[in-house]
């Protein structure tokens, strides 16, 4: 079998969960976020990981997300919409029990004609201008929205992941102007929101990256490992190249390993020349161009070379490889490919 194995931890994300968990008080709930299919590792896995931990508020960002994490939480569970309810939603809503976070008035006019008395919160803007009412569509409608008695209101930070941009205390601000005194129960805090402290948490967070293991929860324990067998290694001599465009020369008499994975594996093609793969624990760079199903990795430093190379592991974390990609790890995390095998640990 030539394809990479990808190790998902569930265990690693339940811990993940508890120490997020921990960092606010007793009284605020502490979610999951699942949305793109669990960051790319299993919505449903994830999610019935957690809601044995104890998490009892999930959230997706479309209403097609829902179904699967509804089949995998208890029944009284909530599963949450960011997207909120678009045209079309209304059977899936029903039918799964999603509950929506109306972004417009539009949305509030849809969602209580088409469902009235079905579950709904509600998104604000505070400032990142994405999703959400904007302080005076809330002003004006707030009363009728309140009268419906909403689960949550919410809004989401821009900047969480730099605890000393202006924004976060800008949109705190901008939080309570408009939410002070509600009986409802309110959210802002994401991950970067939850490490922020207290000021950020009132009664529900909505951590997602770093239960997966992502910056910017640097305590997380790791929860991906993926190794990538080594279909052929060759000697190249000086002058020669590797790879498409001739994109790397070597310099001294190399090894070079070829082993199966790509850019159609998610191991994004702008890594060529800067990423790292791992023999155990000795680094091995990427040389020349990441291919679609290939990647080159220079093992001449190596006295033996192993049957796998290892790019997600002990010595470097989603984030580094995002580095080397010039993206961030949330997009490593959603873009890890189906042709890998795929093994759970157990959560
Ligand atoms: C994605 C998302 C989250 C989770 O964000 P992380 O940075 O992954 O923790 C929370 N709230 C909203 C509105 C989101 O879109």
């Amino acid at each position: 079998m030539a394809g990479g194995t990808l190790t998902i931890d569930l265990n690693a994300v339940r811990q993940n969960w508890r120490a997020l968990d921990a960092l606010s008080a007793d009284t605020v709930a502490t979610a999951a976020v699942v949305k793109a299919d669990g960051y790319g590792l299993s919505s449903a896995k994830v999610a019935a990981t957690l809601a044995d931990a104890g998490a009892t508020w999930f959230f997706v960002a479309i209403a097609e997300e829902g179904p699967a994490v509804r089949a995998a939480v208890p029944q009284d569970a909530k599963v949450c919409i960011f997207g909120g309810h678009m045209a079309g939603d209304t059977d899936v809503l029903r039918a799964h029990d999603l509950t929506p976070m109306l972004n417009s008035v539009e949305q509030i006019d849809r969602h209580l004609t088409a469902l009235p008395g079905h579950a709904f919160g509600i998104q604000l803007d505070t400032g990142m201008n994405r999703l959400g009412l904007e302080a005076d569509d809330w002003a004006q409608h707030r009363d009728r929205i309140l009268a419906q008695s909403p689960v949550l209101v919410m809004s989401h930070l821009a900047c969480a992941d730099e605890p000393d941009h202006a924004m976060n205390a800008m949109q705190l601000a901008n939080f309570h102007a408009m939410t002070d005194g509600i009986p409802v129960r309110r959210s802002l805090a994401a991950t970067g929101g939850t490490l922020m402290g207290p000021d950020f948490h009132f009664d529900l967070t909505r951590p997602g990256v770093g239960l997966y293991g992502g910056f910017p929860f640097e305590d997380a324990v790791a929860v991906v490992h993926l190794d990538l067998p080594v279909i052929q290694t060759r000697a190249v001599a000086v002058g020669e190249t590797v790879g498409y465009a001739a994109g790397w020369t070597a310099q001294q008499p190399s090894v070079i390993a070829t082993v199966s994975s790509g850019y159609a594996d998610g191991l994004i093609r702008a890594q060529s020349g800067r990423g790292t793969l791992y023999a155990g624990d000795v680094p091995c760079p990427i040389v020349g161009r990441v291919s679609m199903d290939l990647i080159g990795v220079d093992v001449t430093h190596l006295d033996h070379v192993p049957d796998a190379l290892t790019i997600l592991g002990p010595h470097q974390g989603v984030d580094a490889v995002a580095d080397a990609a010039g993206t961030i790890g949330y997009e490593i995390l959603t873009s890890l490919g189906h042709r890998y095998a795929r093994r759970y640990v157990p959560g």
